[in-house]
Parts: structure tokens; C-alpha cells; sequence
């Protein structure tokens, strides 16, 4: 189809002639055009042509309108922030009193211009500003839960008002640039972050890094989550068509709106780290992030390096806290402004942190517990908290947990730091998680009472429930300080709660040091000998006096250390069922002995090979024994040692050789055991013999005695008390 305007070009007519428009038609065609486009145009400069007086009279109202809001606009600002004091709300307060302002002028400006309506409506138009919206009002309006959560439904920010003030410090008009959020588990961390993303992807379409540890982790949980969010909130499904969302099934990347990325990344991936640059980042669970990511060095600098160009960027840090030193939330915490959320005494109306507190202090959890009525239990007996309150810091009285919502409702985060701006940092454990949420109180006080006696146990209770960084407690101790609380008792234990007996040795080029260990329910410890036997290890008669002296002290399983003269130590250890060889390994996460299934796995590939030989994690076994060594209350794990020349200045001094350390391999920190003096063998021995204390497993993957002397009938792991007989039953083999 062709129209008379297709083109200008003149064209030649061909020989029939009449059906071709002729050059003149066209040009006619074309003036007629003109001519009805230059009268539309005069016509609307005609209506908008006004009156010079007019304009003037206009102008000037509209002036008189802004000089009366500008006169009293500090006045109104003033008023609208009275009596507050968070910077935050300040902040909203004022902006929302502008935004007021500027609605009235506009209205105002309409109606003064009455001799102009045009130049009204276009000073209402020019002055009205953009909507504020905050994360918790996006949130509260457009956030949707719906399956897999305690709380189906609309999302409420009152039900964790805590976190009301976490997600507005992440809000576009926030002067906030960093949010660090240490938390224990149940309190909602994770998803105030997800609320972020629903947040900018709806109000500021803007460009997210997200960075969880590992890619793995990204695609197995972070994705699917974020899908469901998406899909489960009109509003953010809206943003996202199909084929977006199928490409983001990928997994790195998420488009959306008009040309908006979340960008998916892992702390482990540098690649997945590289790209342009970008205003927000949200890091998840980073204390599992590497401290260094393919060579190219510490994961947070290359983000941190996307985010250079943004004045206002802002980044949002989550995590649960792991070993002091090592935990990256905790360095952040520390470098934040460190809020902490305090509620209000129902009794006394005292603002406080609640605390877990602690057997020592006045305040904090208290717990009632039920003992455990089965009494062939052993050691594995762990008694039953029946009622748990919390004890108020300043009037003592009891607080019931049934006041706890209405005591969040009324708390408030105060800052350790308030001279540090920019930077928030906020801590929460789980006392605070919302009555039915998380867990109760009293839940938390059984997980505290299970974790006893057990240091990965406790490790875990302290950055999961508490929220807080796992201390090696026993980064050092005073040896000297041991040796006051020396104790009378016989050096074959007699007449004490002693179960069994272990023994721990070191072996050196020109003797074997060996500690006695008696051991009772949870691990209590009652040192009976330490015994130097000089001699050339390479020669047989030292090893038969370490046989005679482990059999005099009637020791049920023997720890021989078989990192020198290993040979003979096989040789020793072969011939006696009772005697195991051990080697130290270093590295603090590994445990001090291996658990059964990898320990059976071992010994199955081991066994055709011949001689099995023991890996400990001697870094936590010193750990344990310091932090035990730090007990002042006889009872689970704590340690007696016995008034006796082996147990000398010498031994204590030996015992206190080694020194908990921090160092850093380029960015990268780790924790190491330093020695502080050359002989430290009495620390070793016992580090030993507490091996050889939980070799022994009845009915488990352990060291297996003769049958008559471990009840096997026990259902709970550890030893069983009945059947117990020390005596010269066990001998060598
Ligand atoms: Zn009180």
C-alpha cells in the first residue's frame, strides 16, 4: 500500500500516466499540510498566551506563599521532632513534616493563583515531592507469608518490633550507610533482609548485590527463598516476567522492572563477586565467608570495591557470631555504634538489655529444674528445667516470659557508641526471639543445661542462642594459682567417685612422662600421679617400666603418644589391648577425638594395614583443659590435683605452657597454641589421658573393654555406673 506521502521524491510518470499523483498534486498536498499544522499551533499559543498583569499577579501570590512556608518552616520542624531523640526517627519525622509542607504550598499556590490557574497547578506539580516509604512500611503493606512460617499472612513489623529499626536504617532516606546485625537464631535476621530486597526491588528499582558464603548455598537455599518471596507478593511478582524468572532459575542473576539486577553472589566464587559497580549489598551469614576467595585476597574488599562510587550506598551484614577473633559481625559490631535493645521492667520500669546473666549474677535467666529420675544413667543423666523467669537488673524482681511482648513493644535500641554515625550495629539473642516465634525461655535454659560439659556443645549454645562469640576460655592459665588448691587423697584414688582410670603419656628421646588420671561423672578429674621414667626410648626397659607403673596404678585405658620412637610405641601398644597409640593433630575445629562414624570408617581401612593409631584434636583438648582448669567449684569437668611431690611448681608451670594466640596469614586471622616455655609435657599427658577417658564408649564405636566391666545395656551414650569395678580385672593383654 502505498499513500501519496511515501516519499517526496518527484518520480517519473510512466506511459499510462493516470493513476500516478504529478509533481504539482503533491506539493499542493503538502502546503495544505503546513497550513493545518501552523493553525493548530497558534491556536495553542493562543491558549496559553495570558496577560502580562496577569502573570505578575500570579507570580507574586505564589511568592508570598513560599516566603510564609519558608518563615515558619523551622518552627514546624521543631515541633515535629519534640522530645525524640533517635536519629532515625528524627530523620522520618522531619522528612514526613516537609513532605506536609510542601503538599500545603502546592494547595495553597493553586488558590492563590487564581488570576493564573496555570501557574498553580504547575508550582503544586513542581513541589510535590516523592512518596517516603520505609522497609517496615513497605513490609507491612506489601510483604506476604505464605506457607512455611509461624506466621502466615501479611507480614507484621509489630510482632518483631525489634527489627523496625534495623530495616529503616536500610531505607532510601536514611542516613545510615552500614547496618550490622549480630543475632542468635529465631529473631528474624534473615528475613529483615529479605524485606530490603522487596524494598528496593518495588520502591527504589535499583541495583542489590546479595552474597551468601558459598554458591552452592546460594542456589540450594538463598534462590529458592527469594522466588517464594516473589511469588508469594503480587506487588514483586508484578516486577518480574516470566522470562526473567526463568533465566533466574540460573541462579546469578535476577532481572526486573525497568532493567533493575539482583545480583546473586558467593563468598567463595571471585567471579561471582566481579561486576560494575552498585549502590546496595546485603552479605548473609558472613562469618562463613573465606577469609581469602581464589588468591585474589578477603571477599568483603571486593565488594566493598563495587560500592566505591556511591555516596550513598549501603550495605546490611547479618550473621550469627563464631570464635572471638575469627568473627567478622563481631569486628563489625564492635566498629559500630553497638545497640542493644532495651525493654522496660514491668515492675520497676526499668529499660534493660535482657541478658542471659549466669550462675554468678543477680540478674539475667533463672531456671528451676526437675532431676532426672532414671538412675542408671551415668554421666549421661541431664535434669529437666521445669520453670525459667528472668530477674530484673535493678528492683530483683521475678519477670514472667507472659510480659515479654508488651516489654518489646515499649523497647528501644540504645547505642554503647552514639558518637559513631553512619555505622549502626545492632545485637540480639534470643531471649528477646517473640513468644511464639522462637524458642521459650525455659527451652533456652534446657539448651544451656544440654550443652554442659561439652565444649562444641557450649560453643554452639554461645553463638546460637546467645547470639555471642565462642571465647577459647582457655587462652591461658596461672599456674601458680593451681597450686593453692592442692588437695589431700590417697594416690589410688580410694574412697572417692571415681569411675575409671586413664592415663596419658609423652614419649621423648630420653624418657616417658606419664599423668593418672581418675575420672568421675562428667568428667570430673582427679589427678593421682605424674611419673618421669628416665631411660633410652629406642631400648626396651623404659617401656617395661611404663608397663609397670600403668599396671600399679591400675589403669583401664592408657594414651601413648606416637609422634617419636613410633615404633616402639606400636610395638608397646600391640601387645596390650588396653594401651592405644595417639598422635596430636592441630587445627581447632577438629575435635578432640573423632566422632564414631568417621573413626569406624578410619579403623575399617586401617585394620588391614595394621597398627591403628589415634588422631587427636589436641588444640581443643587444651582448650577444655584450661577452661577447666578454671573452675573453682568441685563438680562436672573440674579438675583436683593431689598434695604430692610429682605436683610441684615444675608440673604447674608445664601445665600453663601454652598461650592462645591470634595471627594473622595476610588478611586472613587465625588461632594458634603457643608454647611460653620450652617443656610443656604435663599438659600434653593430661590432654592425653582426657582422650582416653572418651575413648571409651560403651555400646558406641569406642575403645571396647572386657564385657563384665561396662554395662552395654545403657541406652544413653557414656559410661554406665553399675558394673564399675576398678580393681586388677583389667590387665594388660
Ligand atoms: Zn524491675
Amino acid at each position: 500500500m502505498r499513500t501519496a506521502f511515501d516519499g517526496f521524491n518527484p518520480r517519473p510518470t510512466n506511459s499510462s500516466g493516470d493513476t500516478m499523483p504529478t509533481l504539482a498534486d503533491l506539493q499542493t498536498e503538502r502546503e495544505t499540510l503546513r497550513a493545518a499544522q501552523a493553525k493548530q499551533d497558534f491556536e495553542a499559543a493562543h491558549a496559553a498566551t495570558c496577560r502580562q498583569t496577569d502573570l505578575v499577579a500570579a507570580g507574586a501570590a505564589v511568592r508570598a506563599v513560599l516566603l510564609d512556608a519558608i518563615d515558619g518552616a523551622a518552627q514546624r520542624l521543631l515541633d515535629a521532632i519534640a522530645g525524640e531523640h533517635d536519629e532515625t526517627r528524627v530523620h522520618y519525622l522531619m522528612s514526613e513534616t516537609v513532605h506536609e509542607m510542601l503538599a500545603s504550598v502546592g494547595e495553597a499556590a493553586v488558590a492563590a493563583a487564581g488570576a493564573l490557574p496555570l501557574v498553580g497547578e504547575r508550582v503544586k506539580r513542581g513541589v510535590k515531592p516523592r512518596d517516603l516509604l520505609t522497609v517496615s512500611q513497605w513490609a507491612d503493606r506489601h510483604r506476604e507469608l505464605k506457607s512455611g512460617t509461624n506466621a502466615p499472612g501479611r507480614w507484621h513489623t509489630t510482632l518483631t518490633p525489634y527489627l523496625a529499626e534495623i530495616m529503616d536504617a536500610l531505607s532510601e532516606h536514611s542516613p545510615v550507610r552500614q547496618v550490622t546485625f549480630m543475632k542468635s537464631s529465631g529473631v528474624g535476621g534473615t528475613e529483615a533482609g529479605y524485606n530490603w530486597i522487596g524494598y528496593v526491588m518495588y520502591h527504589l528499582q535499583k541495583d542489590l548485590l546479595v552474597v551468601v558464603p558459598t554458591l552452592e548455598l546460594r542456589d540450594r537455599s538463598f534462590n529458592p527463598r527469594l522466588n517464594k518471596m516473589i511469588d508469594e507478593s503480587a506487588d514483586l511478582a508484578g516486577l518480574v516476567t516470566t522470562s526473567m524468572r526463568n533465566r533466574s532459575n540460573r541462579g546469578d542473576l535476577l532481572e526486573y522492572g525497568a532493567r533493575a539486577r539482583i545480583i546473586k553472589a558467593g563468598a567463595n566464587s571471585p567471579d561471582s563477586l566481579r561486576s560494575d559497580h552498585l549502590p546496595y549489598v546485603m552479605c548473609d551469614e558472613v562469618d562463613a565467608f573465606p577469609w581469602d576467595v581464589g588468591g585474589e585476597g578477603d571477599p568483603m574488599t571486593l565488594i566493598e570495591n563495587r560500592q566505591r562510587t556511591y555516596s550513598r550506598a549501603k550495605t546490611y551484614l547479618v550473621s550469627t557470631p563464631t570464635i572471638a577473633g575469627l568473627s567478622r559481625i563481631d569486628m563489625q559490631y564492635n566498629r559500630s555504634d553497638r545497640r542493644r535493645y532495651h525493654v522496660p521492667c514491668p515492675h520497676c520500669g526499668e529499660f534493660q538489655p535482657l541478658e542471659f546473666g549466669g550462675r554468678d549474677k543477680s540478674y539475667g535467666l533463672k531456671f528451676r529444674t526437675a532431676p532426672k529420675t532414671d538412675v542408671d544413667t551415668g554421666d549421661g543423666a541431664i535434669d529437666q528445667v521445669t520453670a525459667a523467669w528472668y530477674l530484673c537488673r535493678a528492683c530483683a524482681a521475678e519477670i514472667d516470659e507472659g510480659n515479654k511482648t508488651d516489654m518489646l513493644a515499649r523497647g528501644r535500641w540504645l547505642a554503647e557508641r552514639p558518637h559513631i554515625r553512619h555505622h549502626r550495629g545492632y545485637h540480639l539473642n534470643a531471649l528477646y526471639a517473640p513468644v511464639g516465634l522462637g524458642l521459650n525461655w525455659r527451652a533456652v535454659a534446657q539448651k544451656w543445661l544440654n550443652s554442659q560439659g561439652d565444649t562444641a556443645e557450649l560453643k554452639g549454645f554461645i553463638n546460637t542462642y546467645l547470639g555471642q562469640v565462642w571465647k577459647e576460655q582457655g587462652e591461658s592459665i596461672e599456674g601458680l594459682s593451681l597450686i593453692s588448691r592442692l588437695e589431700d587423697y590417697a594416690a589410688d584414688l580410694a574412697g572417692l567417685a571415681v569411675l575409671l582410670v586413664t592415663a596419658g603419656a609423652d614419649v621423648q628421646k630420653d624418657r616417658i612422662e606419664v599423668s593418672i588420671v581418675g575420672w568421675g561423672v562428667g568428667e570430673e578429674a582427679w589427678l593421682a600421679d605424674h611419673i618421669i621414667l628416665d631411660g633410652d626410648t629406642a631400648q626396651p626397659d623404659v617401656w617395661d617400666d611404663l608397663h609397670d607403673a600403668l599396671t600399679a596404678a591400675a589403669v583401664h585405658i592408657a594414651a601413648i603418644d606416637a609422634g617419636f620412637n613410633t615404633s616402639m610405641v606400636y610395638a608397646f601398644c600391640e601387645s596390650r589391648r588396653w594401651a592405644i597409640a595417639v598422635k596430636g593433630v592441630e587445627g581447632l575445629h577438629r575435635p578432640l577425638i573423632e566422632d564414631d562414624r568417621k573413626r569406624k570408617q578410619r579403623l575399617r581401612t586401617r585394620r588391614k594395614k595394621g597398627q591403628p593409631i589415634e588422631p587427636l584434636g589436641v588444640d581443643q583438648g587444651k582448650a577444655l583443659i584450661y577452661s577447666r582448669a578454671k573452675l573453682t567449684t568441685p563438680g562436672p569437668g573440674y579438675i583436683h590435683f593431689r598434695r604430692d611431690p610429682a605436683f610441684d611448681d615444675e608440673y604447674f608451670a608445664q601445665l600453663a605452657a601454652e598461650k592462645l594466640v591470634t595471627k594473622f596469614r595476610g588478611t586472613r586471622p587465625f588461632q594458634q597454641w603457643v608454647q611460653t616455655r620450652a617443656r610443656n609435657e604435663a599438659l600434653d599427658c593430661l590432654v592425653y589421658a582426657l582422650a582416653a577417658r572418651r575413648l571409651i564408649k560403651p555400646g558406641g564405636g569406642g575403645i571396647s573393654l572386657a564385657a563384665r566391666t561396662i554395662t552395654q545395656s545403657s541406652k544413653n551414650a557414656g559410661i554406665s555406673l553399675a558394673g564399675w569395678k576398678r580393681g586388677p580385672t583389667i590387665g594388660p593383654g
